[in-house]
């Protein structure tokens, strides 16, 4: 299967719509480069069925510290919520591996300073994007003044291909990933390289479960599972929305074959189709995302009990 991790797009949908997911352990809002903010997500997530959701935004926690706020309105009735990350590490040959981080302690301010670091690599490539596509005749500078990102902790090229449409300079945020700031095209940067077992690493340390994620194309390229694993990966993104029944079925069995925990979710952004469709073009058994609960909590109540550091308790009923 083609299935691309070079840039942050909605997977498509293969399957025909089914009921929505009970479970969905990735999705991004507007603290990174979603569309929604959290609460708009936690909410239309609740609407369509979800009892389990994680956020997982890049770089930031800041969505999940608004929600849990003492402040902040209760979530929906029947929504559990679980702190999620998603960092973007690649290897030496370019391919991007992307690393999801469940059950991480939200105070944690060594965390805090090294994703903040994660931060500002962000807007320094933002920044370089921009001025390519300024000297390439795609000026975004007029709508990016018009845009609030006043919010938006984590930039991404989401944001960008979003300017590029706005100033008619693509039909499509693919359009614009395709023609502009794909890899190959004439205003892409690359990111600073983040090692795969760096990011793990920063997981751990910050108390959290790090998981593979979309993780098909990659495992299909070469046996990096076991590398992975030897570093402290401890989940498979088995159940990704896109993902045929036979490549979860394989992913399913590398999961059990490695003993890591099965994870999956839509990784919603919100340039394609509004939650609720989302929703029912991906399947993440309620079974799955009660085993990720169940590994978080122990691994909360013995700290080296399950190899790695858990220190948080992310879950809030
Ligand atoms: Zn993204
Ligand atoms: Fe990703
Ligand atoms: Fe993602």
């Amino acid at each position: 299967m083609a299935l691309s991790t070079e840039r942050p797009r909605e997977p498509s949908s293969a399957a025909p719509e089914g009921p929505a997911t009970p479970v969905d352990l990735h999705t991004h809002t507007s603290r990174s480069d979603g569309v929604l903010e959290p609460r708009a997500l936690v909410e239309a997530a609740a609407a369509a069925g979800v009892r389990l959701l994680a956020i997982t935004d890049h770089d930031t926690l800041a969505g999940l510290r608004e929600l849990r706020a003492p402040e902040a309105p209760p979530l929906p009735a029947g929504l559990e919520l679980l702190a999620g990350i998603e960092l973007n590490a690649a290897l030496e040959t370019g391919t991007e591996v992307h690393v999801l981080g469940y059950g991480l302690d939200l105070a944690d301010e060594r965390l805090e300073a090294r994703l903040e670091a994660l931060r500002a690599e962000r807007r320094v490539r933002f920044e370089r994007i921009v001025a390519r596509l300024r000297e390439i005749g795609c000026s975004i500078d007029a709508v990016l003044a018009g845009f609030d990102l006043s919010r938006t902790e984590a930039l991404g090229r989401p944001t960008v291909a979003r300017a590029l449409v706005a100033a008619g300079h693509a039909t499509s945020v693919a359009d614009a990933f395709e023609r502009l700031i794909g890899r190959g095209g004439p205003a892409y940067v690359p990111h600073p390289r983040l090692d795969p077992a760096a990011a793990i690493a920063l997981v751990r340390e910050g108390g959290g479960l790090a998981v593979l994620a979309h993780p098909a194309e990659v495992v299909a390229s070469r046996d990096l599972l076991a590398d992975l694993v030897a570093v402290g990966l401890g989940g498979l993104e088995v159940y990704y929305r896109g993902y045929p029944p036979e490549v979860v079925a394989e992913l399913a069995s590398l999961a059990a074959r490695h003993r890591l925990v099965a994870t999956g979710g839509s990784d919603f952004h919100g340039d394609d189709a509004p939650y609720a469709a989302v929703a029912r073009s991906v399947s993440v058994p309620a079974a799955a995302g009660a085993r990720l609960v169940a590994a978080l909590r122990d691994a909360a109540a013995s700290p080296r009990g399950k190899g790695w550091p858990g220190r948080a308790t992310l879950v809030r009923r």
